[in-house]
């Protein structure tokens, strides 16, 4: 059995991991590094982590632009 890892809270109608293996019975999701030990998972865990990263910049990025905007149009 492996366990792939999800950052995802909804699992339900998840069919594919984010390491792209197709879900079965025999596999499991965890959002916990600890628990993961598929390796294709856990060789995609710093791309994973950057991407993360990357939006969690976008966002921030985004609400400055935005709070930069607000202030121009008040
Ligand atoms: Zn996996």
């Amino acid at each position: 059995m492996k366990t792939h890892f999800a950052p995802f809270t909804d699992l339900e109608d998840l069919e594919q991991a984010p390491c792209g293996t197709w879900l079965g019975e025999s596999s499991e999701l965890s959002g916990d590094w600890t628990m993961v030990d598929c390796r294709l998972c856990k060789k995609r865990k710093e791309r994973i982590a950057s991407a993360a990263a990357a939006e969690d910049r976008a966002i921030v990025e985004q609400m400055g632009n935005m709070a930069t905007f607000m202030r121009a149009q008040g």
